[in-house]
């Protein structure tokens, strides 16, 4: 209890109850009770931090596994997760640490000082540090101080979220954050509603775009196609033109393979047909880069030049093979690809 850290962007109200003000949700946590995430718990009227610096998941992990295809192409990144979550998704697939209850489970997490992140990077021959496998918005204080301690020792840094996060607390993380990599579920509140408990899904949007367009973060965007679900055509299209028209059409956007899983177990896998579909409605609505993911071996995981079409990237699972790219640029007819493979300074 003694090292939990005292938690950023709190608000005292009446009869010491805090308000949070870390991600839209707003949490007014009352003494003894926690937030949404149960990562932030109010004792004797301040709230805490009680995941800070405590990890359940290091992995040297390709940068595509993110997936982040336009961003250091080939390199590892050191990957952090720890448990809680500000959203309930009834097909998550870490639930085990989304929804574990960290005021149980911190007890068996492992402590990662910021000041240990460089060097565990170096052993691991990583170039950067990602926060991600549950949502980093809620390590909201770690991942303030581990970015910065990152950048200083010239690794790059991204976020793996779902964009749930409130200006004020975007405004200090993302001048610190490489790469802002976003899951866009659904297009309407409806779909955020009914898969994630989330009663108005602008604030997602409107995070990528003032990642992108405030603090200049490289942003990619990730649709996992559920079945019945979000798989179709007004809610393809719709994510489809927002990408084109708020972040521009070379921001990459992957859609991905739906599993059934947890309360999504009755519905099919995502018939290649449909992510074949979803790549249509990408191009066809102005998007230069849109990738199939979870479907080894597909073409649609590689790069092709969007003006002389010629192959650039070639990726097989992780494995990338650099066909024809200089920087960010096709070497063949100088287009501009949008890969990023520098560091804020
Ligand atoms: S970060 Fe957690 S405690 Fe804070 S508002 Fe979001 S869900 Fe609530």
């Amino acid at each position: 209890m003694t090292d939990w850290h005292v938690a950023m962007l709190q608000e005292e109200l009446d009869e010491g109850t805090v308000r949070c003000h870390v991600c839209p949700r707003l949490c007014r946590v009352a003494p003894g009770k926690s937030g949404v995430c149960r990562a932030r718990v109010n004792r004797d009227g301040v709230l805490y931090a009680i995941t800070y610096g405590r990890v359940c998941s290091v992995a040297a992990d390709p940068i595509e596994k993110k997936p982040l295809y336009h961003f250091f192409p080939g390199t590892k990144v050191l990957s952090l997760g720890s448990v809680g979550c500000n959203f309930a998704c009834r097909h998550c697939q870490n639930w085990q640490i989304a929804h574990a209850d960290p005021s149980e489970a911190t007890r068996d997490l492992r402590d990662l000082p910021v000041r240990n992140l460089a060097v565990l990077a170096a052993n691991n021959a990583c170039q950067g540090v990602a926060w991600t496998y549950n949502e980093p918005t809620i390590w909201f204080e770690y991942i303030l101080d581990g970015a910065q301690a990152a950048h200083k020792h010239g690794l790059y840094t991204v976020m793996v979220t779902n964009g749930y996060i409130t200006e004020d607390a975007l405004a200090m993380l993302a001048p610190h954050i490489d790469a802002y990599r976003v899951d866009v579920k659904g297009f309407s509140n409806a779909q955020y509603k009914e898969l994630c408990r989330i009663p108005d899904m602008r604030p997602v949007l409107e995070s990528a775009e003032r990642a992108k367009a405030a603090y200049g973060c490289h942003v990619e965007i990730v649709t996992n196609v559920i079945p019945t679900f979000n798989d179709d055509d007004t809610t393809l299209r719709g994510i489809a033109t927002w990408i084109v028209e708020r972040l521009g059409p070379e921001t990459p956007w992957h859609v991905t393979r739906f599993m059934p899983y947890l309360e999504f177990s009755h519905l099919p896998p995502t018939p290649l047909s449909s992510l074949e579909r979803a790549i249509t409605i990408g191009h066809d609505a102005g998007l230069q880069f849109v990738y199939i993911g979870n479907v080894p071996r597909h073409d649609g995981e590689n790069t092709i030049c969007p003006r002389c079409r010629r192959l650039l990237v070639r990726r097989t699972g992780y494995a990338v093979e650099d066909v024809a790219l200089r920087g960010t640029f096709c070497a063949m007819c100088g287009q501009n690809v949008n890969v990023r493979t520098t560091i804020k300074g």
